[in-house]
């Protein structure tokens, strides 16, 4: 600390009389600050204190709640005038929004978000040092500088960890690795309530905290954005300039800002005797990070990654022999925090002159991205353009030319009605670009994550570019009204959406009887593919069904055709087999670790969040260490999420589970849980081997760059579906599928291959794949059926949870527990 003080000690005259009153954090605390963890409760205790004592520096906004009910907050500070005018500064900076801007905001604004990984604790206690130190001895920044800190971007994550750790810990501390305080237990902080990733949700804001967050952040539009991280106990501290790729549409300003604050912070930490790194790792180039996207926004994005985690607690020795203590991590977040800020004051002119440039869409050519397909998906879609103040529009008939994303070239498309347009001449045209292309360029191919995310498929729609003029009329969402109908002896909907589901679910919570077809049916005028709803009156035992059925119906947007008799003009008849009762279904899934298996938490956090937060349907959540002990029977269906598997696939474990699927059991396997039944007695699902071709020579030095050709992080394939089946109703008969694993099995010889890969041309992979394991892909297991006995195995090779943000696969998995018996 003594260092840090030495450093702002230039600072410190000028505003000594401000701070000599305020209690810096170990003050108010009572323990110097990193000798002790503080909980999430104490940090916004010292933030409610500072705004008292300097009401006219600090506002604080609270910005909502996470699952587990914890405020969140973040505190806006800067100069008394800057405060007094701060609502003139926060409207004169959206002015950028407006392609002819009234005024140019002539103050930087600087966010810096801490601890959205909840066990990267020292950020969320660096806040705290930050505030303190930019009110008192770095007050001269604030002139011309607006701070935003938000002290934790995930609460619940965070006093997971800190609890934990106050829980456990020895006192002294003991910085020995062994000590089981160094050992955070299943499935440790750095995640959510819902064990979601928030920093990999930015774009797509599934969770509470990311869509409250972006909300405010709208409101700001800030003109620098950090993003407080940890990376492990060994590594130095990394800033910016950010690694290879970047996406092409971040400017060369944003890059040579990016090295302007590398090298201030630089300076602080040479003069330090800290180590650190830049441009190796974190590239940007996926939209859903703290630093992408605000840098798809207009900022300068940035992640500051020190060394720590949930291993590292108030101190641990590190492999070169040094206690790395959370005092010193502090520390550093402290000084790399108020560096930025630093930089950004001494060039809020030109950040300004930037960010105007950045938005401003006259003069540039305009796209238009087409969007064609069910009303619902679409409507799905608008949605989430709205969140993210993204202008979209109606549209009429019109012929053009237009490159087609699904057969990869330009045809001639005529528009529809219904169909959307986004065009890019609005402000936040990169955002769009970046969230629409077809394929992202990729100036280097060894990235961090996925590289392809294109919203027409995650949305299961088609997909036009054009840069011809398209007619652009206000959106309208088509509300549907539903009148009851005395003569009907039924009603019905269609099946292809998520809004369906929920639809469903709330209908098996009322006890509405629900039936699906398992063939198509022609009645009447009304044709209803596979898989659609039917609310036969007949069936019905609860009185006012009808007044529910409308009333749901209305939440959720459905439209309700009438049935007028049960004959039906073509497939089967309403009492045949093939419209089958829909069952409420008991429905289970495995948890935690032990010794020998662990569930991944972030695919079995994505389905717990889909049953509680989307389909609201009850889910039993088991404890894996449990599962000897566990009767089955109680249950209709088990999912194992993805995981590591180990005493799960023993002889013992697995014939308990064959005899509960023998005895009519429904599993659902996903990912790497296919491997406790991969090439097992009794299950057909093999895993494909390939032959490995002969080892090239590589340099030492080029090692990782050769890896990549064996390397998927993330890219859509097309894939088959037999539509007739039932995990796929409400599917056409191709599907586009994010897949992010290598792991591939065999086509299944005795059961139903529902989706597959066939052939593997470059239309048919979007986003980058390994020359070396593409051929693997080829015809692969995607989606399988097997029935055992009077049960079911389903197989999820590919994660249609994944992050939660690919909406059009999770219908297979609501298919996979109504429709499969
Ligand atoms: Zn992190």
């Amino acid at each position: 600390m003594k260092q840090l003080l030495h450093f702002f000690i230039i600072a410190l005259i000028s505003s000594y009389s401000i701070s000599q009153n305020l209690k810096s954090p170990s003050e108010f605390l009572g323990y110097e600050i990193g000798t002790e963890y503080s909980r999430h409760s104490q940090v916004i205790d010292y933030f409610e204190y500072v705004t008292k004592q300097m009401s006219e520096n600090v506002i604080l906004n609270y910005y909502g709640e996470t699952y587990e009910r914890r405020p969140l907050m973040y505190a806006v500070l800067s100069s008394k005038n800057n405060i007094k005018d701060i609502e003139e500064i926060r409207l004169s900076n959206l002015e950028v929004l407006n392609d002819k801007p009234k005024s140019i905001n002539n103050k930087a604004i600087v966010w810096l978000s801490y601890s959205v990984h909840g066990n990267e604790s020292s950020s969320t206690e660096a806040s705290m040092q930050t505030l303190y130190y930019l009110l008192t001895k770095n007050y001269d920044l604030l002139e011309n500088t607006i701070v935003i800190i938000d002290p934790c971007l995930n609460p619940d994550g965070r006093d997971r960890y800190a609890n934990w750790y106050n829980q456990v810990r020895t006192m002294p501390y003991t910085s020995d690795k062994i000590s089981k305080e160094h050992s955070e237990p299943w499935p440790g902080g750095r995640a959510n309530h819902y064990l979601f990733d928030l920093n990999r949700d930015w774009a797509w804001l599934t969770q509470i905290e990311s869509e409250l967050r972006l909300k405010e952040y709208q409101r700001w539009l800030p003109h620098v954005h950090v993003d407080f991280h940890e990376q492990g106990i060994d590594e130095p501290y990394y800033f910016a300039p950010a690694a290879e790729p970047y996406h092409e549409v971040i400017t060369k300003w944003q890059r040579e800002f990016q090295q302007a604050i590398g090298n201030n912070n630089a300076r602080y930490f040479d003069k330090n005797g800290w180590l650190y790194f830049t441009k190796e790792f974190f590239d940007l180039l996926y939209p859903s990070y703290g630093d992408t996207y605000p840098t798809y926004l207009g900022a300068i994005g940035m992640t500051y990654e020190q060394a720590g985690g949930g291993i590292a607690g108030l101190g641990i020795i590190n492999s070169e022999g040094n206690n790395l203590t959370l005092v010193d991590r502090i520390e550093h977040h402290t000084v790399s925090g108020i560096s930025t800020v630093e930089t950004s004051s001494l060039n809020a002119e030109k950040l300004n002159n930037e960010f105007v440039k950045f938005f401003s869409y006259k003069d540039k050519k305009t796209r238009n991205y087409i969007l064609n397909g069910d009303k619902d998906k679409i409507n799905k879609l608008g949605e989430f353009l709205k969140k993210h103040k993204i202008d979209f529009y109606s549209t009429k008939e019109q012929k053009l030319n237009a490159f087609s994303y699904n057969e990869n070239k330009s045809v001639s498309y005529t528009t529809k009605q219904g169909d959307i347009v986004v065009p890019t001449s609005q402000s936040r045209r990169k955002l769009v670009d970046v969230l629409f292309e077809r394929t992202t360029k990729l100036s280097d191919s060894v990235t961090y994550d996925i590289t392809a995310w294109s919203l027409p498929y995650v949305y299961g729609l088609n997909s036009y570019l054009t840069d011809k003029e398209v007619k652009k009329l206000d959106y309208k969402k088509n509300e549907k009204v539903n009148l009851h109908d005395k003569s009907a002896i039924a009603y019905a909907t269609i099946w292809n959406e998520i809004g369906d589901a929920k639809f469903l679910s709330s209908l098996l919570s009322k006890n509405i009887r629900v039936r699906h077809n398992k063939k198509d049916i022609q009645t009447g005028n009304l044709y209803l593919s596979k898989g659609s709803m039917i609310i036969y009156k007949g069936d019905q035992v609860v009185e006012n069904f009808e007044e529910i059925l409308f009333k749901e119906a209305k939440n959720f947007n459905i439209e309700l055709s009438s049935i007028y008799s049960g004959i039906s003009n073509s497939g089967p008849d309403l009492g045949s087999d093939s419209v089958e009762l829909i069952k409420n279904k008991k429905v289970a899934i495995l948890s935690g670790n032990n010794n020998q298996n662990s569930v991944s938490s972030l695919n079995y956090g994505s389905i717990w969040h889909f049953f509680e937060q989307e389909l609201k349907y009850p889910l039993i959540h088991l404890n894996i260490k449990d599962f000897n002990r566990i009767s089955l029977d109680k249950f209709d269906v088990l999912i194992i999420p993805d995981g590591y598997y180990g005493s799960i696939g023993n002889e013992r474990s697995l014939n308990k589970i064959k005899s509960w699927i023998y005895k009519g059991g429904n599993l659902i396997a996903f990912e790497d849980a296919i491997k406790i039944f991969s090439d097992k007695e009794g299950f057909s699902v093999k895993i494909k081997k390939i032959n490995d071709s002969k080892k090239q020579e590589v340099n030492f030095e080029n090692i990782s760059r050769n890896n990549i050709q064996n390397y998927l992080s993330g890219a859509i394939f097309k894939i088959k579906i037999d539509e007739t089946h039932p995990l796929a109703f409400g599917y056409g008969s191709e599907y586009y599928s994010l897949k992010t694993s290598t792991s591939t099995y065999e086509l299944l010889d005795y059961g139903f291959n529902v989706g597959k890969i066939e052939s593997l041309n470059n239309n048919n992979i979007i986003g980058f794949v390994g020359d070396k394991v593409k051929n693997k892909f080829k015809n692969s297991l995607v989606f399988g059926h097997e029935r055992i006995g009077g049960g079911n195995i389903i197989y999820f090779v590919d994660n249609i949870m994944f992050r939660s943000f690919w909406e059009n696969g999770k219908m297979f998995l609501v298919n996979s527990i109504f429709y499969i018996n």
